[in-house]
């Protein structure tokens, strides 16, 4: 392969996790093209319609809420560089009937690494949020520094600091491919060939359109949320934190009226499964895409049932078990894939970019936060045989 036209790293999918691993391979020095078929941040893919939660108590291990303590880190880093407002420490309220999901699982990792939180019965919890309402037997866990993440700004940061250390950027243009080829790997697009050493795929939604390159068993749905006219008292940020409910109903999640946009719900269950290639409905096109929002709002939140002022829709990626897939590529050497954030992916960005971009000049999976995870890092893709491999 002609030694001039070869990157370090081509990076394919420069939304949330590719366009913070952009930054963090450039800022390392490597030649870095990214290559996205949209112009990120844009409304096609999962980080618009901002915001996204962003919490440290999590259950499903302690290399969650250290993975999690790191992404706040570095989100608070490139805020400083870049004077912009991009976290809101709003707290999170995480509301549930203990009989269909329980806190108690998420405890002891939180209590381990010093996240703070604290326990509320549902009395507290409409007595300190007169705006909730909540069924008696329902409990609540509050974590006072968790909040609210500006995913649009977010890429939009990582995207204007990756192209001044010196990456670039190739828009509109579709991958369609990956060979591996004497001296590297070829990258197939609509506007030609170009070749590099590593290629990290951070696809999001489209995995299935570069298969067979790349096969993962990612199943894209259609996600919507709205954003409801609310008594901005109750309701409005600065007094309400970020939420989440989950009964037997389902589970949802939203944010205070922010400038007095309205309270914003999604669903994090469900959804209609859509495939690259196919039409993708906007907000509105099912009578459900209402309605199942402002009854969840009804039932919990019930003086934010106002007009609807605004509805997106957005794709979730999801892995067969909700967890992360970060792994080498099992028979092309040099690609690194990150995909199935399965609707909760967005907080980890700045932190999985940062690992892909030490694991991607290493040749061997980083020394942190994976290190401070203790390998085997869980949430690779087991069939992968995950983490230890390197390249
Ligand atoms: C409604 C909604 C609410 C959410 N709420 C939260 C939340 O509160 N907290 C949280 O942490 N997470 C949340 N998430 C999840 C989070 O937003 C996603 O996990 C995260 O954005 C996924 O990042 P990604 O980089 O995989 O996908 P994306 O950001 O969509 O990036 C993928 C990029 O790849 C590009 N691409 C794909 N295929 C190709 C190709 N063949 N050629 C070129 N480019 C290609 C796309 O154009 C896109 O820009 C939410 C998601 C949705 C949809």
């Amino acid at each position: 392969m002609s030694g001039a036209s070869l990157y370090d790293v081509i990076v394919v999918g420069a939304g949330s996790i590719g366009m913070s691993a952009g930054y963090h391979l450039a800022a390392r020095g490597l030649r870095t093209l990214l290559i996205d078929a949209f112009d990120p941040p844009h409304t096609g893919g999962s980080h618009h319609g901002e915001p996204r939660l962003i919490r440290h108590v999590y259950d499903g291990g302690a290399h969650y809420v250290r993975l999690a303590l790191r992404a706040d880190a570095l989100w608070r880093e490139l805020e400083d560089r870049t004077g912009e407002k991009l976290l809101e420490r709003s707290g999170v309220l995480n509301v549930s009937d203990p009989d269909v999901h329980s806190f108690d699982g998420r405890f002891a990792y939180a209590a381990q690494e010093g996240v703070r939180y604290e326990t509320l019965d549902a009395k507290e919890i409409s007595r300190r949020w007169s705006g909730w309402t909540v069924p008696d037997h329902f409990s609540g866990l509050y974590e006072p520094d968790a909040g609210y993440l500006f995913s649009e700004r977010c890429v939009a940061a990582y995207r204007r600091e990756a192209l001044a250390a010196g990456a670039e950027l190739l828009t509109d243009t579709a991958v369609l491919g990956i060979e591996a080829r004497k001296g590297g790997l070829a990258v197939k697009t609509s506007r030609g060939e170009f070749a590099a050493g590593k290629v990290i795929v951070s696809a999001g939604a489209w995995f299935k359109s570069l298969e067979p390159s790349v096969k993962l068993p990612i199943r894209a749905v259609r996600k919507v949320v709205g954003w409801f006219e609310a008594d901005e008292r109750l309701y409005g940020a600065g007094h309400l934190p970020g939420f989440t409910f989950g009964g037997p109903s389902g589970g949802y999640y939203g944010f205070p009226s922010i400038g007095g946009a309205g309270v914003k719900i999604g669903r994090h269950d469900g959804g209609r499964p859509w495939q690259p290639g196919e039409r993708f409905e906007p907000f509105g096109a099912y009578p459900e895409d209402e309605a199942d929002l402002r009854a969840a709002l009804r039932e919990f939140l019930p003086g934010a049932e106002g007009r609807l002022l605004h509805g997106a829709a957005c794709k979730y990626e999801l892995s067969p078990d909700d967890q992360f897939i970060i792994d080498a590529h099992p028979e092309l050497p040099g690609v690194l894939l990150a995909g199935g954030f399965s609707g909760h992916g967005f907080k980890f960005a700045s932190a999985i970019g940062e690992a892909l971009s030490e694991w991607t000049q290493s040749g061997i999976p980083p020394a942190r936060p994976f290190a401070v995870l203790a390998l085997p890092f869980p949430v690779g893709y087991r069939s992968f045989n995950p983490i230890r491999r390197s390249f």
